[in-house]
């Protein structure tokens, strides 16, 4: 490839993202939206399409993308309009998708993410409108393909981005950020496996200030893949406009197996959707008591919070996102580090042992620890109380009850030794009972000062505090 041409190109990423909004009941019908039941039983009339019957808007699915828009500071449309958008396929029983198409139910907002490249940026977002999932075909079963139809007319929001990402590590931060913002409000599971929220990727690689031509990426279900899709259709058409080719408009899938993209269907196959307006369903009005209703003051936000923590606990943007990766880790640690009044060790046990046993154990459970409980044991470390090492061990044990580690240490004893005297005579006695070795360190076998300090810590049974412990022996075997 030719250098000085190809280091001109820029790629421009935008996402749009699908998301289903947690409901109880589907978007049009009183079918529940429970995940996992056997196929075609969450099914009436309404979503399978049969003709003479009517839908009737679920109001809570308004309130939950009502929600989403406040959380990323859009501009709401007070009357907004459902579309009908046609297609023929076997999951979409109705042979039209209710969406919105002309007037959606927000334009503009959006979030801030951080880039590894630019730092902190703002992603503009084009517009959030509301819309109906279908239903889901099972393919590769001995019995053929099979339809399951109890996600159809399940409520989602579509989540447009402007195209303002600038690499595959950019969209992957805007895609995460947009799921964690949706699960913090509440307003979606987030969870990729189930299929509760998917992403599109709309990606182009131009050499001047002109847009380049733009290929759509679908279905990418996973952060991992997202990354290598996009940075393979970055490279192919960098390869394809550094060798005098055009790019084509396309939509394409990735593979996994061989990260590569390839082609669905071309700009020609392109499906002309025939949208018209819903005839059905009124206008989509929107009351003050449902805004006041949805608002999301005064909830600090995901890219809020990462970015308090990057500049006032200069935490580094990792350890700020790892900090915030859902709104209860992020909750546990802000009441850790007020009732604490230690915010770099609260920091430090949520990032490292918290997160740890939480996917040690069942990471889809509720976190087992409270904030009272480890500042008890930040408290219990600080002061020197109990060993890190003893104080990792009680959280393992308080996790999931209601026990105080200050109580257990004080019933079992387990406070850590810091009694010089005690030491000292400890180490005394070792010396009388290992002369041999005391020779050895003093004619410069440095090793063995570990020898008498594991000793100490094994007569102590583990409740010395090693530091004391060290410092004593070094001072008595070198004779000072
Ligand atoms: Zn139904
Ligand atoms: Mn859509």
């Amino acid at each position: 490839m030719d250098d000085s041409s190809s280091s001109a190109l820029r790629p421009t990423i935008g996402l749009e993202i699908h998301a289903r909004l947690l409901t109880r009941t589907k978007a049009f019908c009183a079918c529940a939206t429970t995940y996992g039941a056997p196929p075609n039983t969450l099914t009436c009339p309404i979503c399978l399409g049969y003709p003479g019957t009517l839908p009737v808007l679920n109001r809570a699915a308004v309130r939950q993308a009502l929600r989403s828009t406040a959380a990323f500071r859009c501009e709401l449309a007070r009357e907004s309009r459902f579309d009908r958008k046609n297609y023929l396929y076997p999951d979409l029983p109705k042979g039209y998708q209710i969406t919105q198409a002309e007037v959606p139910l927000a334009t503009g907002g959006w979030l801030g993410i951080h880039s590894p490249t630019r730092g902190e940026v703002r992603i503009p977002l084009l517009r959030i409108h509301m819309e109906e999932d279908a239903g889901k075909s099972l393919h590769g079963a001995e019995e053929g393909s099979r339809i399951d139809l109890n996600r159809a007319g399940t409520p989602l929001i579509e989540v447009v981005t402007a195209p303002a990402l600038e690499s595959a590590e950019e969209a992957v931060a805007c895609f995460s950020r947009i799921r964690q913002t949706l699960m913090w409000i509440g307003a979606c599971d987030g969870n990729m496996e189930e299929g509760s929220i998917r992403c599109d990727a709309n990606v182009s690689v131009s050499g001047s200030d002109e847009p380049g031509t733009r290929v759509e990426i679908k279905n990418l279900n996973s952060f991992r893949f997202m990354a290598r899709a996009i940075e393979f259709e970055i490279e192919r058409q960098s390869r394809q406009l550094a060798s005098g080719r055009v790019v084509v408009q396309e939509t394409r899938l990735f593979d996994p197996p061989s990260g590569t993209t390839r082609s669905m269907r071309s700009k020609e196959e392109a499906n002309d959707y025939r949208y018209f307006p819903e005839p059905d369903l009124p206008h989509l009005k929107i009351t003050e008591d449902e805004i006041r209703a949805t608002s999301t003051d005064p909830l600090e936000l995901p890219d809020e919070r990462a970015r308090r923590y990057r500049e006032e606990l200069a935490l580094d943007p990792g350890e700020a996102e790892t900090l915030c990766s859902t709104r209860e880790i992020s909750d546990l640690f802000e009441q850790t580090a007020d009732s604490s009044g230690r915010p770099a060790d609260a920091a430090k046990w949520v990032r490292n042992d918290v997160l740890r046993i939480m996917k040690e154990r069942d990471a889809g459970a509720p976190i087992g620890i409270e904030s009272r409980q480890l500042a008890e044991l930040i408290e219990l470390t600080a002061s020197n109380v109990v060993s890190s090492t003893v104080a990792r061990e009680l959280l393992d044990e308080v996790w999931g009850t209601s026990e105080s580690p200050d109580a257990i240490v004080r019933t079992r004893g387990l406070e850590q030794v810091q009694d010089r005297e005690l030491i000292e005579g400890i180490v005394r006695r070792l010396m009388d009972e290992h002369p041999q070795e005391v020779a050895e360190f003093r004619g410069g076998r440095d090793r063995l000062l570990g020898f008498f300090v594991g000793r100490v810590m094994k007569e102590t049974g583990g409740k010395a505090d090693p530091k004391l412990a060290t410092a004593i022996a070094r001072g008595m075997l070198t004779g000072e």
